[in-house]
């Protein structure tokens, strides 16, 4: 058994944490704010809405052969809910809605049936997502077999891995509306296709219309806070307050109730950007790679339950209302945050568990925030610009839902500043490093290459998002295994 200590506990440090305790070592979990997740958590407010700050929808949950290793290894299933809603998303554009269901096959003839002249290009777009969706599972597993006959056994994500979405969705498509209905939801990944690597696209979409997007009931919080028991339940020790202000290869600093304390370790593993680990140990780091953009949030809590006032409607909607080609999404990403298509997330669609009163329901909105947007602002006009983001907001939502604005019993902005605070990842970012095709195209690695005790999890080893974050823990633990630790 040997001693590990994890800086930050976000879904990477939590599920290395959990898999690593679960193995025989002696974990210890340091965590600087005061409940462990990072972006996997809840916070509760008056009215009794516990408020989601980063799950609509995991992909993955039943299908990713590795989530359900992890899954089943730490007993997730048994002591989490997930529950689900019946459609992949609506979106709205200029000319109309379109609401998608799950399925491959589903989607495929549902949108050949509105979009009969891009029958060709729909045939050839799902099967290229669903055969890349599948090679990048393999990949992840990948053993010696796999490099061997890598050509071969890859060859579509060989071929589209220089390509963006645009690249691809132009090629296979003339009617530029379709390109903004396949791509809708990806938009959390990046602001724009033209830079997204098409590869993420395809491997995201296709685990979300395979195995459709899970919510946790009750809220993240609650898988947050299982795999930090699984830690405690093995001997291990989850410290919530403890600020981790620096490290060497064989220790670490944190200060916890105003008091600096150092801990002996034979191991490290950093739910940390690598330039803000590297930092810790000052160690020489340049970041070569582009760093997300941030995502801003306004959490809604409602005196009625949504699906009573409007009836049964999507849970997942992207709002593009003035938009319908690629050229004018691209003038509505840049026109500022007030201006920028949004979606929005309707809990009160599915079994989430959000509000103590079954008769409220609680939502949130969400869009491409970029922190330069706000970074120069002074506290009252910063407070402002919030105040009228979320007055905006609502009167946009209000052409969908009417009267909705009388039904905000509460309502906040979380802005990509915020997250920064919360989060402490560089410009506030939830998702890593820019999703772009040289970022995206790498084999996944939680060792560290300029130290020999550290490796890394979260959104800087695969991708941001759910299922990424969480799979960083199981190479996490799956890399220190093989290396063996130092004696
Ligand atoms: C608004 C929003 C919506 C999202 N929606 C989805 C979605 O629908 N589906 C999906 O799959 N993903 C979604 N995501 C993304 C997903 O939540 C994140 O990519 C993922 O949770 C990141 O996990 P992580 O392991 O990188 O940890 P992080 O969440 O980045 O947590 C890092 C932790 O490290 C801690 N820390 C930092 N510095 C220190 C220090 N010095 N000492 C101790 N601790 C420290 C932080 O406090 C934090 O708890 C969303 C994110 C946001 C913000």
């Amino acid at each position: 058994m040997k001693t590990i200590t994890i800086i930050g506990g976000g879904l990477g440090g939590l599920t290395a944490g959990a898999l690593l305790a679960q193995a025989g070592h002696r974990v210890t979990l340091l965590e600087q704010h005061t409940m462990v997740g990072g972006c996997a958590t809840t916070f509760k407010r008056k009215g009794g809405f516990r408020c989601e700050v980063g799950l609509h929808k995991m992909d993955g949950v039943y299908t990713n052969p590795t989530i359900q290793k992890i899954f089943n290894e730490l007993g997730v299933y048994d002591a989490v809910e997930f529950v689900s809603s019946e459609h992949f998303y609506t979106l709205t554009t200029k000319t109309r809605s379109y609401t998608l269901p799950y399925g491959i096959d589903a989607a495929r003839e549902y949108l050949t049936e509105i979009f009969p002249h891009e029958t060709r290009g729909l045939d050839r777009y799902f099967a290229l997502i669903s055969r890349i969706g599948h090679q990048i599972d393999t990949l992840t597993n990948a053993s010696w077999y796999h490099y061997a006959l890598f050509p071969f056994l890859f060859s579509h994500t060989l071929r589209y891995a220089r390509a963006t979405v645009t690249d691809v969705l132009e090629s296979l498509f003339e009617d530029p509306e379709l390109i903004l209905v396949l791509n809708a939801n990806v938009q959390y990944y990046n602001d724009t296709p033209d830079t997204l690597s098409f590869l993420l696209h395809a491997k995201a979409q296709s685990s979300y219309y395979e195995g459709k997007g899970w919510f946790v009931k009750g809220g993240s919080s609650r898988l947050s806070n299982y795999l930090a028991s699984v830690i405690t339940d093995h001997g291990g020790t989850v410290l919530t307050g403890a600020d981790v202000t620096a490290a060497t290869p064989a220790s670490v600093t944190y200060t916890h109730k105003h008091s600096p304390h150092t801990i002996p370790t034979d191991c490290i593993v950093s739910n940390l950007s690598p330039q803000d680990t590297y930092r810790l140990f000052d160690h020489p780091y340049r970041e070569e790679k582009t760093i997300s953009d941030g995502l801003v949030t306004i959490y809604l809590g409602f005196r009625k339950n949504l699906r009573e006032v409007y009836g049964e409607r999507s849970y997942a909607n992207f709002f593009m209302d003035e938009l319908y080609t690629l050229d004018e999404y691209r003038a509505n990403v840049k026109s500022g945050v007030l201006q920028r298509s949004f979606g929005f997330t309707d809990y009160a669609q599915i079994d989430a568990d959000l509000t103590k009163d079954p008769d409220k329901s609680f939502a949130v909105t969400c869009t491409t925030d970029y922190l330069d947007e706000w970074a120069d602002l002074d506290p009252e006009a910063y407070r402002q610009k919030k105040a009228d983001l979320i007055a905006r907001t609502l009167e946009r939502l209000e052409r969908h839902y009417p009267g909705i604005s009388d039904l905000v019993e509460y309502a906040e902005a979380g802005t990509v500043k915020t997250q920064q605070r919360y989060l402490r990842t560089p410009r506030g970012t939830a998702y890593g490093y820019k999703p772009t095709p040289s970022n995206v195209l790498r084999i996944p690695r939680s060792h560290s290459r300029e130290i020999d005790t550290l490796y890394f999890v979260g959104q800087w080893v695969i991708s941001g998002g759910f299922s990424p974050a969480i799979m960083s823990g199981e190479i996490c633990a799956r890399e220190i295994a093989s290396r063996g630790l130092p004696a």
